[in-house]
């Protein structure tokens, strides 16, 4: 047997412990040992019964996602060949679940006739987080244990179940106090002196809650509305109704089928894409893992604005004692106020306690001078956007910080290589841009100075998963990685409507393909002051600069969007609903006489061609110039930060799944069209598309 599964036999009782670390994943070290344990107890004349159980940490998480895409994989047993002979086992079996059964973990323990838990274990089959269903036997044998629309709730959402709640449920036949194998070894001799033999799931019949055609069709609807168009929680709903429909086989073969088909669907080969990419995120190539990091026990935030305030907010959420520093006074006060009101209003919805809520105020120390933060192990600074403010500052910084602490910089756009250089100590520089809202978003842009020390990365990019961020490493450049393509984005919206479209039009083209949002809505609420900045500067650094005016005739008339009730649509006082509005038609119009642009229909397709792909050939610049380090990182930036839909898998992966040759095509199309010369399709796009080749190879 293999060391990760070991045999023993205690009065009578044979056990097989599974030891896998991390989470005890069945891979292929796992499952022969598994397979062999279930053969040799079943052999023996002196075991009467059988115990499976793995590490307090974990009976098992499930498949092992290291060995996903390898041959590994195929390695024999396979997990439904062991529920095979789990059930044709001819003595009681008992999983003892430690920690979590999770996915195969839980069709483990399915295959198991009995099932003992600690107190705090969770039990659940979360593949339709992957866009999955459970394929090895779980949409079968759930339902016969937890009834229909319990299993549908558990399978559809993925989200686990404590013990407690499992007991109720009877998907957990005991709880056991104390020592997990000694409860579940004396569970399994209580099995025996009753005379109770194998109970195996597969004989049950599914309790439905009501009439199955009538029950399945209210399910079907809800379901499919939760859904929006991801097939996997209908499929589960097709398994859960073939379980209660058909014999035990025959809905397994149902399960096998559209498993497969899940499989090779885009929508779950881009969520598997993503949960692969944000494990990829925290490799930086020339910076090892075991890098030493700096420890981080408190901080100082500049500036108690919007950003800071949000900062603030998530240092002090994972326990980090914060120095919010202002100017004046009562921006201060302000910026507090505003603190305490989003965390009083998670109060007032249930999500958060009032004991914990005064912890996190109570961490937070206001200053009104910079000193007040010298001894922080990281400051973050968070002031106005500008060049001058932010070198002002830095200096000062260079010269009350202690030695060793990392001097951050939360601008969306300057050059913080410039930043640093205006201290005598910029391998401890770094730019850390946050998402607005700073404690919801959980994308942070990590920037990496020219001469930004390998530990302050290190640091910095530990420092991101305890406040539970998505961190991705940008260089330095205009914008970085986001802001840089949306640039380009936005910049398309625009033409569209030169050309045609309403903003309303172009907006509902891009949710509908998915987007959270349209390109003008976003606008409207980020800002449309911000974009015009921009543009303006655009024009004095390049002459040659093209875009179009149309934004600038809505922003100069103090339409800046939410902030001012009137964007590219108006809203309603303390609504952020956006509301077409006539008055923009009319000005769109007139921009367009009197620029002799040519109107034209534009269908959907076109519309979010020109705007993705505008990400798309950006991206592939960005990759190209080493600011990204990979193309699944550009896919985490969007997926995390810009309401990108999970299931295409971010600009990159979807250009991967449409063909790159194919968006090469399409960009030469647009470049001989309506302001063509902005597409100059990347040099690597066309390198890629023309070797046949993708961006996440
Ligand atoms: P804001 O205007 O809401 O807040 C800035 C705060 O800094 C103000 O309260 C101001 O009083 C304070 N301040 C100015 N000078 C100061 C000084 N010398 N010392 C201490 N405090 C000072 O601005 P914001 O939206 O929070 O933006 C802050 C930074 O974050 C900017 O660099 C911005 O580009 C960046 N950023 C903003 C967003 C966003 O969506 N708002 C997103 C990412 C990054």
């Amino acid at each position: 047997m293999s060391d990760a599964a070991s045999y023993s036999v205690r009065d009578g009782i044979a056990v097989i412990t599974m030891n896998n670390p991390p989470v005890n994943g069945l891979g292929s070290v796992l499952r022969p040992g598994i397979m062999d344990g279930i053969k040799q107890a079943g052999a023996d004349p002196a075991v009467k019964a059988l115990v499976i159980i793995g590490t307090a940490k974990a009976f098992s998480g499930g498949a092992d996602i290291r060995e996903f895409n390898t041959p590994k994989m195929n390695v024999l047993p396979s997990l439904p060949e062991i529920n095979d002979a789990q059930d044709s086992c001819p003595k009681p079996m008992v999983a003892a679940i430690g920690g979590f059964a999770l996915g195969g973990g839980l069709e483990l323990a399915l295959g198991c006739h009995y099932r003992v838990a600690l107190p705090k274990s969770l039990l659940g089959l979360p593949e339709v987080k992957l866009g999955l269903l459970p394929g090895s036997g779980g949409t079968q044998r759930l339902p016969r244990v937890v009834g229909a629309a319990q299993a549908v709730l558990m399978m559809t959402t993925g989200n686990p179940v404590p013990a407690e709640k499992a007991l109720g449920l009877g998907l957990v036949d005991e709880i056991v106090q104390g020592d997990l194998l000694e409860g579940a070894l004396a569970f399994a001799k209580k099995i025996v002196a009753a005379g109770k033999g194998p109970r195996r799931i597969r004989d049950m019949t599914v309790k439905v809650e009501g009439e199955p055609k009538a029950f399945f069709e209210k399910v079907r609807a809800e379901v499919g509305k939760a859904s929006r168009g991801y097939p996997a929680p209908l499929e589960i709903v097709a398994c859960v109704e073939a379980a209660v429909a058909k014999p035990f086989d025959e809905g397994r073969k149902e399960e096998r089928q559209r498993f497969a088909s899940l499989v090779e669907g885009n929508e779950s080969k881009a969520m598997r894409h993503m949960f692969f990419a944000e494990r990829q995120t925290s490799k930086i190539p020339d910076v090892p893992q075991d890098t030493p990091v700096r420890p981080i026990r408190s901080a100082a935030v500049i500036g108690a604005g919007t950003m800071g305030g949000g900062i603030t907010m998530c240092l002090v959420n994972a326990g980090i004692p914060v120095t919010l520093i202002e100017v004046q006074q009562d921006a201060l006060e302000r910026g507090i106020a505003t603190i305490r009101k989003n965390y009083a209003a998670t109060v007032s919805k249930g999500r958060l306690k009032q004991e914990e809520m005064d912890k996190r105020m109570a961490l937070i120390t206001p200053g009104l001078d910079l000193a007040a933060g010298k001894d922080a192990d990281i400051v973050i600074e968070a002031v106005f956007e500008r060049m001058d403010v932010k070198q002002d500052i830095f200096r000062k910084l260079d010269a009350i910080m202690k030695p060793g602490a990392i001097l951050a910089t939360n601008t969306s756009t300057l050059d913080v290589n410039a930043i640093a250089d205006v201290t005598k100590r910029p391998q401890d520089v770094i730019g850390t841009h946050f998402f607005s809202p700073a404690n919801v978003m959980r994308l942070l842009e990590v920037v990496r100075g020219a001469k930004t020390a390998k530990d302050v990365l290190a640091t910095t990019m530990k420092l991101a998963k305890t406040i539970k961020k998505v961190a991705v490493v940008s260089g330095v450049c205009d914008g970085f990685i986001g802001n840089r393509m949306v640039e380009k984005y936005g910049q398309q919206s625009l033409f569209l409507l030169d050309e045609g479209c309403s903003p309303q039009q172009v907006d509902a083209a891009a949710t509908k393909w998915g987007m959270a949002m349209g390109p003008l809505a976003m606008g409207d609420m980020a800002g449309l002051d911000i974009g015009w900045e921009i543009r303006k500067r655009r024009t004095i650094e390049r002459p040659d600069f093209i875009y179009s005016k149309v934004g600038d005739k809505i922003a100069e008339l103090g339409r800046y969007g939410q902030k001012t009730g009137k964007g590219w649509y108006r809203y309603e006082a303390g609504s952020r609903a956006p509301i077409p509005d006539p008055e923009v038609e009319e000005i769109i119009k007139k921009y367009r006489t009197e620029n002799n642009v040519q109107t034209r229909a534009i269908p959907d397709e076109e519309i979010v061609e020109r705007l993705i792909y505008a990400l798309v050939n950006e991206a592939a610049y960005i990759l190209e110039e080493g600011i990204a380090l990979r193309a699944s990182d550009i896919d985490m930036v969007y997926l995390t930060g810009y309401g990108f839909p999970p299931y295409r898998g971010g600009p990159m992966f979807y250009a991967d799944t449409v063909g790159l040759k194919n968006v090469l095509n399409s960009i030469q199309k647009f470049q001989a069209g309506y302001q063509g010369a902005v597409w100059k399709p990347a040099p690597l796009l066309v390198k890629l598309a023309n070797e046949g080749r993708k961006f996440n190879d």
